[in-house]
């Protein structure tokens, strides 16, 4: 088993139905829920001319091997609707994975640790909130040292929180 953290996005419709859509779907897909951050709510980075988002972290254990996972996280966006029109535009949801224990992987289809962790406050203030003293395993920094270096970025912490959804027991 390793500990496996992703980020979730949505901008579009039911923002948070489909945030907790998404989550209700991972203990299916192999993951084992162990913190979920508030949910925040950010300013569109790369086209700005698009919808507010809300954007949570989640910390997990799985056994399912980081392609395996990848392919899985994109069945559940593309159950939940989403259509690949434009790369950073509006989604109904997003899945990235972040980190996958410490391995590095660069490959085409996956880069994990995620490549853009450092550069977006909206991935590294829900993942500070659960895992402020995790360590980048490339860079070794703290997600709370990366934080700090990012605060320029608007992202509102918001009252919601989502359902830890535990896997049924047998
Ligand atoms: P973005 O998340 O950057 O807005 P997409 O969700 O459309 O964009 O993903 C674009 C591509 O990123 C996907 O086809 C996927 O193969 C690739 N990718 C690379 N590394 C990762 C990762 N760690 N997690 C999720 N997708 C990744
Ligand atoms: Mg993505």
């Amino acid at each position: 088993m390793k500990t496996v953290y992703l980020a979730l996005g949505s901008n579009l419709g039911d923002k948070l139905q489909h945030l907790n859509d998404a989550l209700a779907r991972l203990p299916k897909a192999g993951l084992e829920l162990v913190a979920v951050s508030a949910v925040y709510e950010t300013r569109a980075m790369y086209h700005t001319d698009q919808p507010d988002f809300f954007n949570i972290a989640l910390e997990a254990r799985t056994a399912v091997l980081p392609k395996v996972l990848l392919r899985r996280m994109q069945a559940i966006e593309r159950e939940l609707g989403r259509r690949r029109v434009l790369v950073n535009g509006p989604r109904t949801i997003d899945i990235d994975i972040l980190l996958y224990g410490r391995f590095v992987i660069r490959s085409n289809d996956l880069e994990v640790p995620h490549p853009r962790i450092e550069e977006r406050r909206f991935v590294l203030e829900p993942l500070a909130e659960i895992a402020p003293t995790l360590r980048h395993p490339v860079s070794k920094r703290s997600i709370a040292e990366l934080l700090a270096a990012v605060k320029d970025q608007p992202v509102h912490k918001t009252q919601h929180r989502l359902a830890l959804i535990a896997e049924p027991r047998p």
